[in-house]
C-alpha cells in the first residue's frame, strides 16, 4: 500500500561509508525505528495439513498525515491506534510475508519490500532462511497486487534482476494488464508513475509470470479471491485444508486498527475507495460467516487472527503465539 516516499528515505550514505556500515542501516534519527522487532522473525502454524509460516519483513512507522484517511481526522486516527493497543504518535504498518507449504509445494504470498521501500524493512530473506526455508526452493509466488511493498522483493535493487528466477509468479490478469498498459502512466498520480515504469521495464521481460482470470485455483489448496478497490485487480488468497481455512487478506483491510474497526474509512492508498470498502466488508463478513482465520500483510505480526462484528465495524483478535 505504499508509495516510494523518498522523503522517508533519509539515508546518510557518506556517514555510513565513513563508519564502514551498510548504508541502509544508518537512517535519520527522525525515522529511527521505535517499535522493537519481534523476538523471533518467523512464526509457523498449521491450517489443516498445510504449514503456514509468517515472515517478518519490517515495519513502516508512518508519520501522521491528514490526507492518509480522507474521512477521518489525525485525532481520530490516533484514537483508533490507541484503541488497538498501538502507539499514537505514528501509524504502525508492519510488513509480513506468508509462506504456505502444502501438497508438496512451497508457496510465497507476495514478496516483501526487498529493502527498497522503507529503511526499516527488508528482513524477509533473513527470516526465511532462519525459518529453514530455502528461497531457491520456492515453487510459486502469488502476487496480491503491484504496490511496491508487495512486489519489490521480486527484483534486485538497481539491476531489477529476478530474485526468484525459478519460481512461477501468478497474478490476476486485471492487475497485470492495468500496470503494464503504457497509457496508465499518464493516468496515474505522480507518486505512482515511477512504479508503473519499473513494472513495465521488468515484468514483460520475465518468462515466469502467469496471469490468471477471476478466482482461479493457483496452488494446492489455494484460490484467488477477487477483492478489488485497493487496486483494480487486488486479490486475497483462500487457503483450505481439510476442515480448516485461512483467508490471506493481503491489503483488503490493510491497517486493521483503522479500517477493520472503521470499514468506511477511505484510505489514501485505496485507488477506488467505494469499491475497496465493498470488498472489505464482503471479505470480513465471509470470514465471520465461515468462522475461519484471517491474516493480513499489514496486521500486527505474525498477522493471524479472527474477526467479529463490533458495533458498526469489526474487531480483530490477534492469534497468540
Ligand atoms: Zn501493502
Amino acid at each position: 500500500m505504499l508509495d516510494l516516499s523518498r522523503r522517508d528515505f533519509v539515508v546518510s550514505t557518506g556517514l555510513a561509508a565513513a563508519l564502514g556500515l551498510n548504508a541502509r542501516l544508518v537512517v535519520s534519527p527522525a525515522f529511527a525505528q521505535k517499535t522493537p522487532d519481534p523476538a523471533r522473525g518467523f512464526v509457523t502454524y498449521k491450517i489443516g495439513a498445510a504449514e503456514v509460516t509468517a515472515l517478518y519483513d519490517g515495519i513502516w512507522e508512518k508519520p501522521h498525515d491528514p490526507a492518509f484517511i480522507a474521512n477521518a481526522s489525525v485525532e481520530d486516527v490516533k484514537a483508533a491506534m490507541v484503541k488497538a493497543g498501538l502507539p499514537a504518535d505514528f501509524v504502525s504498518i508492519p510488513f509480513t510475508v506468508v509462506v504456505v507449504r502444502n501438497g508438496g509445494k512451497t508457496i510465497l504470498c507476495d514478496s516483501g519490500t526487498g529493502g527498497q521501500v522503507q529503511p526499516t524493512a527488508g528482513k524477509m530473506m533473513a527470516n526465511m532462511k532462519a525459518a529453514g526455508i530455502d528461497p531457491a526452493k520456492i515453487d510459486t509466488i502469488l502476487i496480491s497486487h503491484c504496490h511496491p511493498d508487495h512486489i519489490f522483493g521480486l527484483m534486485e535493487k538497481d539491476s531489477n534482476k529476478p530474485v526468484f528466477p525459478d519460481a512461477e509468479i501468478i497474478i490476476s490478469d486485471v492487475e497485470y494488464k492495468f500496470w503494464t498498459d503504457p497509457a496508465v502512466i499518464d493516468r496515474l498520480p505522480e507518486a505512482r508513475k515511477g512504479l508503473a515504469r519499473r513494472i513495465q521495464a521488468v515484468f514483460p521481460t520475465w518468462k515466469n509470470i502467469r496471469q490468471v482470470e477471476g478466482e482461479a485455483d493457483v496452488a494446492p489448496g489455494i484460490r484467488f479471491v477477487s477483492a478489488p478497490g485497493h487496486t483494480p485487480g487486488h486479490r486475497a488468497f483462500h487457503l483450505s485444508s481439510g476442515l480448516s481455512q485461512l483467508m490471506i487478506s493481503n491489503d483488503t483491510a490493510y491497517v486493521p486498527a483503522l479500517v477493520v474497526a472503521n470499514p468506511g474509512w477511505r484510505g489514501q492508498y485505496d485507488q477506488d475507495g467505494a469499491t475497496a470498502e465493498a470488498s472489505r466488508r464482503k471479505l470480513l463478513d465471509r470470514v465471520i460467516a465461515d468462522k475461519i482465520m484471517i491474516c493480513g500483510y499489514h496486521f500486527p505480526f505474525p498477522g493471524g487472527g479472527t474477526i467479529a462484528k463490533d458495533g458498526t465495524g469489526y474487531a480483530l483478535t490477534v492469534m497468540k503465539t
